[in-house]
């Protein structure tokens, strides 16, 4: 007898059909049914191994299959994955990008504010002082003279005008040319202007004439401040033009109680009293009620 134990039943199945058909040639009939039953079994056992190793071949094939499918599956996730990553970096740099874009825009438009600022305080500064002395020119001193007298006659302020010219400046232009002049006349302006009150207006109002308007102040500290500057302008010292000569001004003063709240009286007032500085001897301050005093005792002469 084959033994049972025998893990591949083929070879036992083959041993015991050739047994059976011994036992049959032989005719022990009963011998080739024993036989004939164990190669029954041995034969069921052969086809029920095979069909285990099909089964395990074919869920081996569909696992290859499921693994094969998830795979794919996972590529796909993948790659889907990978789109998504793409779209959300491209949307992080198209923000990158629209911040910068923005930034630049912003950038542009503020440098773009600054300089027509820059401009418009720049032409503002050109169109309202002399170019020569950087002082004020005629035409802003004349708009600023006329809101400071409004201002101050609304309040009942007492409003003073200092006018003053160069004494025999032609002489110093004829002997040490114009550019000498162009000194003398930026150097008397630097000088008035450091003496001066902030709120004073203080213009050149053309050739060798300066013009202060002082609010808030009557005749009799006006002349004071006059004789101030007058004395500044004695004291400048000519010799960094590189020739050596006097510098003087004559110098009118009047205020509103003598003129009233008027620009052009003001200003004509304090340019009479100016020209009888000219007329006494030059490098004086005068006020306008010595000329209405002068007026009155050649009045009484006549
Ligand atoms: P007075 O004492 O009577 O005022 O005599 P003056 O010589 O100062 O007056 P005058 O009016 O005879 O001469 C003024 C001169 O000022 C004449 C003109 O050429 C000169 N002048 C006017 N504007 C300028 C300027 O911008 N630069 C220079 N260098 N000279 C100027
Ligand atoms: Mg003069
Ligand atoms: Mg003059």
């Amino acid at each position: 007898m084959l033994t049972s134990n025998m893990t591949n039943p083929e070879p036992e199945m083959i041993a015991y059909e050739t047994l059976y058909q011994v036992a049959v040639s032989s005719r022990k009939f009963e011998v080739a049914l024993n036989y004939y039953i164990k190669f029954a079994e041995a034969d069921k056992a052969f086809f029920d191994e095979l069909k285990t190793k099909y089964l395990a071949f074919q869920l081996a094939q569909h696992k290859a299959v499921e693994q094969k499918v998830q795979i794919e599956l996972l590529n796909k996730q993948n790659k889907l994955l990978k789109a998504s990553q793409r779209l959300a970096d491209s949307e992080t740099e198209n923000n990158r990008l629209f911040m910068a874009l923005l930034i630049m825009v912003i950038s542009l438009l503020a440098i773009a504010a600054i300089r027509s600022n820059r401009n418009q305080k720049r032409l503002k500064h050109l169109a309202e002082h002399d170019s020569l002395t950087q002082i004020y020119n005629r035409g802003h001193f004349t708009s600023a003279a006329q809101d400071a007298m409004q201002a101050c006659q609304i309040n009942q302020d007492d409003i003073s005008c200092i006018l003053f010219d160069l004494d025999k400046f032609k002489t110093i232009n004829d002997n040490y040319g114009h550019a000498c002049g162009d000194w003398v006349l930026k150097t008397v302006a630097r000088t008035c202007k450091s003496i001066g009150r902030k709120n004073d207006i203080f213009a050149r109002l053309g050739g060798e004439e300066f013009c202060i308007i002082l609010s808030r102040c009557d005749a009799n500290t006006a002349m004071k401040i006059a004789e101030d500057y007058r004395k500044a302008i004695e004291a400048i010292d000519s010799a960094p033009s590189g020739n050596t000569f006097p510098i003087t001004a004559s110098f009118g003063v009047t205020d509103s109680r003598l003129s009233g709240y008027s620009l052009e009286a003001l200003t004509g007032h304090a340019d009479n009293a100016m020209y009888l500085a000219k007329d006494t001897g030059r490098n004086q301050v005068c006020s306008y009620r010595d000329v209405v005093a002068a007026d009155d005792s050649n009045s009484v002469i006549i």
